[in-house]
């Protein structure tokens, strides 16, 4: 529960505690159910818009409740719709949500945490270091804040691969997908968790919120290279990864995603493709092949398409489900790798 100036949070609390609140005020539990549904259904941004409470009750809840809000900072448009937010917390960190349209679906990309501990070598968040967690509720704010923003349409999809390594943050994470599903109805389905590879959380998320998709972010084939472009190796190696991944149990029809971003001369020779039909053997899975985005900067440089299709030759001729997939919102930072919480954006 999160308090400030002696004033609960209503977002930080859980359904139980929604009702433990409405009982210490001696409210009847039903009023319980309408705060639950104002705040997740209607996205009521504060207790005055509760109109189906009378002014009296507004006025007691105001006095030792309140209903927190992300600030939006900036918003910005990419020429393929792709849309960037630009949010404040209330510490005035900022912290960056990209919206995906796409035909039949909004796909939200969120943010974890601010800034991020795992320093990728080709991601820009990187730069920022950890800033700090994200709470439950500011990870849940941001859906909240962009259904408001896109009246009357609703976010249908989320992705986990905003700023920040979300197993790094897992308790919060964790109480946030409950939030995500069991209060705005968005299905386990429609929710993606991507990891850089934090290996024991891995396999804790699927015993705390079963069904969640995973996406791994893969990047190498060799614990050479992804020691060299993510840290997190050094802790995890590919090998423990992989075994995470055949031990995490999938619903029939799923696959986890490997993301595989391609880096000139790093990660993008014929060998690495094959290695990597090896190494994914024996999994249900796609790889998703991402040219690198590479910001203002960095030094890596993006793999010529001829080599991405090359690659992806190798792994279809292996039977393996690989996609290429140009990152949205190239033009406007948005892109995969390209978050990076500032004032320009
Ligand atoms: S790619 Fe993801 S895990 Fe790696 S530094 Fe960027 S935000 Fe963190």
């Amino acid at each position: 529960m999160t308090i400030i100036m002696n004033k609960i949070n209503l977002k930080s609390l859980s359904r139980e505690g929604i009702y433990r609140f409405i009982e210490s005020l001696n409210l009847p539990r039903y009023r319980g159910d309408q705060l639950i549904r104002w705040l997740y259904k209607k996205g009521a941004a504060s207790i005055d818009e509760i109109t189906e409470f009378s002014k009296e009750l507004r006025n007691s809840l105001n006095d030792v409740a309140y209903i927190s809000n992300l600030a939006l900072v900036k918003q910005v448009k990419s020429s393929d719709n792709t849309k960037k937010f630009l949010f404040a917390l209330q510490d005035f960190q900022k912290i960056e949500s990209v919206l995906i349209p796409d035909e039949d679906r909004l796909t939200l990309c969120i943010s974890s945490q601010v800034g991020c501990a795992m320093g990728c070598l080709f991601c820009r968040t990187a730069r920022c270091g950890l800033v700090r967690n994200l709470k439950s509720y500011e990870i849940v704010d941001q859906i909240f804040s962009v259904n408001r923003i896109i009246k009357p349409a609703k976010v249908t999809n989320i992705v986990l691969m905003g700023m920040g390594e979300p197993l790094a943050n897992f308790d919060e994470v964790v109480d946030a997908l409950w939030r995500i599903t069991e209060f705005f109805c968005i299905s386990k389905r429609k929710i993606t968790l991507s990891t850089a590879g934090i290996v024991p959380k891995i396999l804790l998320l699927h015993r705390k919120v079963p069904e969640i998709n995973l996406a791994v972010s893969l990047n190498a084939t060799t614990d050479e290279v992804r020691n060299e472009i993510m840290p997190v190796n050094k802790r995890y190696p590919i090998r423990s990864i992989i075994d995470a991944c055949k031990k995490y149990p999938l619903q029939p029809g799923r696959k986890i995603t490997f993301e595989y971003v391609m880096i000139d001369r790093k990660n993008d020779f014929p060998e690495d493709a094959y290695r990597l039909v090896k190494l994914l053997s024996g999994i249900r899975c796609k790889v998703n092949l991402i040219p690198l985005n590479p910001y203002p900067g960095s030094e890596l440089k993006k793999t010529t398409d001829e080599k991405v299709l090359a690659f992806q030759k190798i792994l279809l001729q292996h039977k393996l489900r690989a996609f290429i997939r140009e990152s949205r919102g190239q033009d406007i930072s948005a892109a995969c790798g390209q978050l990076r919480a500032e004032n320009k954006i």
